[in-house]
């Protein structure tokens, strides 16, 4: 896509049903960005990255991802393209290992032996885990959890990695932590984030970009510089009168 575009959503409706909650949504991620959603609760932040992943349809408008409309395409589908889903809540098999978990997010890929590597690249990535490879994910706090399905979203090999609530219910010494690693993943692997953050403070700190959620639709978007200045942004998010 041009300039280097990795992710494009087009004049997006969605909702569930009679309602609907996102209206006339524009957002883009390019290659090797780091991009966030903001907004109040409600806002409609959670639906828009199940519309990108496609576990929820569209009404209307249209998503690119590199070169290939997606919009129509099952989720599956989408993942199988490069895109790499962590939800809100994390959704893990709780009855289940740690590694098999890691390996629910490979189902599509070949048992083979860079299934091997990715497995040892997540452990690599998050050291917690390794010791705890045969632990009932069930049993791991909330941070290793967290550790646990962003590992398992990145053993789809994604280009573009989705992210809903990164710090939710974690500690800050965690969290610090994830953003290390979340930089670590773009820098050596070139991969692109997009994420909805609720600690506005930290989705500014980590985002190039951001999109300000209100009512489901876009009221601002602009580098996470300038929406760090922004009058709006520092009352209402910020707390900063
Ligand atoms: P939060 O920060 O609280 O997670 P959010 O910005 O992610 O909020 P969404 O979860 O996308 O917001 O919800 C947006 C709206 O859609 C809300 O009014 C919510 O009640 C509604 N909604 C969410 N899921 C469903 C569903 N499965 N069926 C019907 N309405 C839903």
């Amino acid at each position: 896509m041009k300039d280097n575009l990795l992710l494009k959503v087009s004049n997006l409706d969605a909702g569930y049903g009679a309602i609907q909650v996102l209206w006339d949504i524009n957002l883009e991620v390019k290659q090797k960005e780091v991009v966030c959603v903001i907004g109040a609760n409600g806002a409609g932040k959670s639906t828009l990255l199940k519309n990108i992943v496609g576990i929820i349809p569209s009404f209307k408008g249209e998503i690119f991802y590199s070169d290939n409309n997606i919009t129509k395409m099952a989720s599956p589908e989408r993942i199988k393209m490069g895109l790499g889903f962590a939800p809100e809540g994390r959704h893990l098999f709780f009855g289940l290992t740690v590694e098999d978990n890691l390996l629910m997010g490979a189902f599509q890929r070949k048992y083979d032996k860079s299934l091997k590597e990715d497995l040892d690249f997540v452990y690599t990535l998050f050291k917690p885990l390794k010791g705890y490879r045969k632990k009932l994910a069930g049993n791991l706090s909330g941070g290793e959890q967290q550790m646990c399905a962003i590992g398992r979203a990145l053993m789809s090999r994604p280009k573009l990695l989705i992210i809903d609530e990164l710090s939710l219910g974690l500690a800050p010494v965690v969290v610090d932590d994830l953003i290390d690693i979340l930089a670590k993943l773009r820098k050596e692997r070139g991969i692109s984030i997009l994420l909805v953050e609720q600690d506005v403070k930290v989705a500014l700190d980590i985002a190039d970009r951001g999109y300000v959620l209100e009512a489901g639709a876009v009221s601002i978007h602009d580098t996470t510089d300038k929406l760090a200045k922004n009058e709006h942004i520092k009352t209402a998010y910020l707390g900063i009168a």
